[in-house]
């Protein structure tokens, strides 16, 4: 029998409830974002049960959104029966927990199908999709928008990133660019000291290991490197590979470390593995002076003070910190960098449009052109003023747009419009 656990208890209260559902309690941007949020707001954090069946699915939906699946499986009435058969039986967990005129926020695809059960409930319930698809419909949005008709139907509202990333028909559509928390461990501020030694116990500088991090390269990064890094899930949309390929003719003292998170640990994205095979591949395939230039480094998620303590020093250590994704709806590592003044080079798609102001505080790259980001990168490797200029004025706009004030500002006031019936809707 599959439940829904807290990950966070809402506070015994006398009013309405406001919890936050979303597939997994560690691993990628939405559950770092409800985690931060969680500390500026009075919610409830519950997290979903899947099978490796259900996440295979909710995989192959997200692709779909992106225009990266077959629509044709869609045809097949078993997969929408097999995606809610899995999510009917976890209303009754919330039936148990929850009354009527409490607020859910259902974030991204896997929880959608929870909408009817939990509306039957007499909770107002709210979609959140951190997706940002705009692709030809018939072949992106289109068949999941079909698919989902009768849990977007039931909808108080849908928050998304841009305006144009809303299904279509959807009443009440609050956009809500997501944030940071700029204290957090992830990504407070660390002495040269403190980065120097992390980044030396994981053993990316030194001859050493750390339970929870595995550094895979030829040899020790050498401490006068240049430094390009990218972290991300290893997902297939991130582009880890193409971030191998740019790395090939930038300059030799130039070296590009990968970040991610271990695959086994983040169950609702199956495609990890491969995508990490398909990087070692590759690296076995370069010329040894190029691959000495590559380093990876996996980073547990059971051990997350550790996990956030690493991505700061490496963000930190980075002269140019890259985002290669070829869909973003909004990069939280592009943030991440640019609350620490980085200087980001990023791909002129989805929300990474918005987050960055091309030549003002980063610079936005075409993810196919490798040789536009390659040259975006050697651009802004060989100028340290420009990278400064970037880095201060991306710091300067995290903290006045992206912080988790606002975050937890712009869901009071979607409560407070759901819950007195108006049917505004939020430029
Ligand atoms: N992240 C992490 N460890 C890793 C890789 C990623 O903590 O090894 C975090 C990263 O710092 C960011 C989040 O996962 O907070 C990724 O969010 P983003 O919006 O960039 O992408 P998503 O994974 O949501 O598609």
């Amino acid at each position: 029998m599959l439940t829904p656990a807290w990950e966070v208890e809402p506070a015994a209260a006398g009013g309405p409830q406001l919890v936050h559902v979303n597939a997994t309690a560690t691993g990628g941007g939405v559950s770092e974002l409800i985690g931060g949020l969680l500390r500026h707001q009075d919610a409830g954090w519950a997290v979903i049960a899947g099978t490796p069946a259900f996440y295979h699915v909710t995989k192959y939906l997200h692709m779909l959104l992106h225009g990266r699946s077959d629509p044709e499986q869609m045809k097949d009435p078993q997969l929408m029966r097999a995606y809610r058969d899995t999510l009917a039986p976890q209303v009754e967990w919330f039936a148990q927990r929850l009354t009527p005129g409490d607020v859910v926020i259902l974030h991204d695809p896997q929880t959608l199908g929870l909408a009817p059960g939990l509306k039957a409930l007499g909770v107002r319930v709210v979609w959140h999709c951190h997706i940002g698809a705009v692709v030809a419909p018939e072949r992106g949005p289109g068949p999941v928008w079909r698919a989902f008709h009768t849990e977007l139907a039931t909808l108080d509202a849908v928050v998304t990133t841009l305006p144009e990333f809303a299904p279509p028909g959807v009443r009440h559509v609050f956009v809500i660019p997501p944030a940071v928390d700029p204290s957090a461990p992830k990504n407070r501020e660390l002495t040269a000291g403190e980065i120097h030694s992390v980044l030396a116990r994981i053993g990316l500088t030194a001859d050493s290991a750390t339970p929870g991090v595995t550094v895979t390269q030829e040899a020790p990064l050498p401490p006068d490197a240049r430094v390009v890094l990218q972290v991300s899930r290893w997902d297939p949309l991130k582009d880890m590979p193409g971030v191998v390929r740019c790395a090939v003719r930038l300059p030799a003292d130039v070296h590009l470390l990968l970040a991610g998170t271990d695959p086994a640990d983040i169950p609702d994205d199956p495609d990890g593995r491969a995508v990490l095979t398909e990087v070692q591949e590759l690296l076995r395939d370069l010329p040894e002076p190029d691959r000495a230039r590559v380093h990876i480094v996996n980073i547990s998620l059971r051990r997350p003070e550790l996990n956030a303590l690493v991505v700061n020093a490496l963000q930190r250590r980075a002269d140019v910190v890259l985002q290669k994704s070829l869909e973003e709806g909004f990069g939280l590592t592009v943030t991440e960098a640019m609350v620490k003044g980085r200087a980001v080079v990023a791909s002129a798609v989805g929300g990474l449009r918005e987050q960055i102001a091309n030549g003002r505080n980063g610079v936005l790259v075409d993810p196919t052109d490798l040789d536009a980001v390659r040259a975006a990168l050697a651009r802004l490797l060989d100028d340290a003023d420009l990278r400064r200029d970037l880095g201060e004025r991306a710091r300067e706009v995290v903290l006045e747009r992206y912080t988790m004030p606002r975050l937890a500002d712009d869901y009071s006031h979607l409560i407070a419009t759901i819950s007195s019936g108006e049917t505004t809707v939020r430029p």
